[in-house]
């Protein structure tokens, strides 16, 4: 079959290497000049079925009226006048409840987990190098209330079979040693069997892959509209002119709704923006060994090979990419605060992107009821992680072959139910 994929970062890319291996006739299609060039491009690098889960979780309403006050606040409002966004919080909120979280939290550790072993093949199959390890997370508390949380966590974990451990402030020194005396830590939560690994480079080394084999990539052209005739996708029109396929596949992240609004698909995806820095590491024995979540900032380093990658940061405020200063400086004191002797002096590259949050959480893989237009859409923070299952699932959707893991709350039909 003829297959377009609409979107050259992690999703569309490794959706397109799962298409190929079925034997498809593949076409990618980006605006950008290269693979990967934006969410996918700095984001913390946590390959982490551990901590997927919904944002929209018990108690967070409270925090965000809390954080609403902070000057560096982990999660940012910034009102529009733009009724996506009213709509998408409004739906954030009703979602916040203890039985939508355990439903919600199932769905993406579902996802999450078979994710992780479909990469773990992916890797082996291919050979392909990204800066990757897989010494876990290391995910620390400052506080007592942060430890408390951790508790609740460790109960979620246990619920879902998850390999972790809650342990002390010296254990924790014993995974991450370079962890600067000076932070306070009430204790950890390790996971081990999480990874890490440069998203923007193995997106990068699979494209290259798949052009080899034949798949084709038509950079520098921006899809404008979709071209549906009773009831099926006709066409996409680009700025490069009309293109033909059997099936297409929507993987444009936050620009996705645009596209699929004007053909009657209203998807509640929303721009949640991040903030990265990346530096070069000057001292080896001062730089995180693997990954560390601060719970206190919700700011992730992680070790990308010789760099370390600070990223964090949630401002719900519209479709800017803009690295804005005070906002990377949030992430940046946590690096240093960390691990302040890792990398002081080298040249710091500042990144924004933007995550393509749904409000429940996971994201919405399959057909639609247009005939021949397929979504993989709305990884949220977690794409990194999703990349290959969500791929896999769907070439194995398109391809006639029942997906291998249940598809429950994960497919269209969510949107038919209210949420
Ligand atoms: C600060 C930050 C930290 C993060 N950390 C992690 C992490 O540690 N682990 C994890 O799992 N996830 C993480 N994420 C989330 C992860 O980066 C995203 O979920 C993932 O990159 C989304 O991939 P994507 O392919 O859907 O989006 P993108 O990479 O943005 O790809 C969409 C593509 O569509 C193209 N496009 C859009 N509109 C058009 C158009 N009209 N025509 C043509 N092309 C178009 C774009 O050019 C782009 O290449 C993080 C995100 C941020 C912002």
């Amino acid at each position: 079959m003829k297959v377009l994929v609409l979107g050259a970062g992690v999703i569309g890319t490794t959706c397109a290497h799962y298409l190929a291996k079925a034997g498809h006739e593949v076409t990618v299609v980006d605006r950008q000049p290269g693979p990967a060039l934006e969410t996918s491009l700095a984001n913390a690098g946590g390959v982490c079925p551990s901590f997927a889960g919904p944002w929209a979780a018990p108690g967070m309403p409270l925090k965000v009226m809390r954080w609403l006050f902070a000057r560096h606040a982990p999660l940012m409002l910034r009102p529009r006048i733009d009724p996506a966004q009213w709509r998408w919080l409004a739906a954030f909120l009703r979602n916040c409840t203890a039985e939508r979280f355990a439903d919600n939290k199932a769905r993406m550790q579902r996802i999450a987990h078979y994710s992780k072993a479909c990469l773990v093949a992916l890797r082996e199959e291919t050979g392909i190098a990204y800066d990757h390890g897989t010494g876990g997370v290391l995910q620390i508390f400052r506080t007592g209330e942060e430890l408390e949380g951790g508790h609740l966590s460790s109960r979620v974990l246990e619920s879902f079979g998850v390999p972790h451990r809650l342990i002390d402030a010296r254990e924790a020194k014993r995974i991450e040693p370079a962890i600067a005396d000076a932070v306070p830590l009430a204790g950890a939560l390790h996971l081990p069997a999480d990874e890490t690994g440069d998203c923007h480079m193995f997106t990068g080394k699979l494209a290259d892959r798949l052009r080899q084999r034949g798949v084709a990539f038509q950079f520098n052209t921006t899809v404008e509209r979709l071209l549906v005739n009773g009831g099926r996708l006709d066409g996409v029109v680009t700025d490069k002119g009309l293109l033909h396929a059997d099936l297409t596949v929507v993987a444009l992240a936050s620009e996705a709704p645009f596209l699929l609004r004007p053909v009657g698909i209203n998807l509640p995806i929303y721009p949640v923006k991040g903030y990265a820095v990346t530096l070069p590491i000057e001292r080896e024995d001062a730089a995180p060994r693997s990954s560390v979540m601060d719970e206190h900032s919700k700011v992730m380093i992680t070790r990308l090979g010789n760099r370390i990658r600070a990223a964090g940061v949630a401002e719900v405020g519209g479709y800017d990419r803009t690295a804005v200063p005070r906002q990377c400086e949030t992430v940046v004191r946590t690096a240093k605060e960390l691990f302040p002797a890792a990398a002081t002096n080298g040249r710091a590259e500042y990144w924004a992107g933007l995550r393509p949050m749904t409000p429940d959480g996971p994201p919405y893989l399959g057909r639609t009821p247009i005939a021949g237009l397929v979504l993989n859409v709305g990884q949220g923070s977690n794409g990194w992680t999703q990349a290959c299952g969500c791929g896999r699932i769907v070439a194995d959707i398109v391809s006639g072959r029942p997906p291998e893991i249940d598809l429950e709350g994960l497919t269209f039909d969510r949107l038919m139910k209210p949420n």
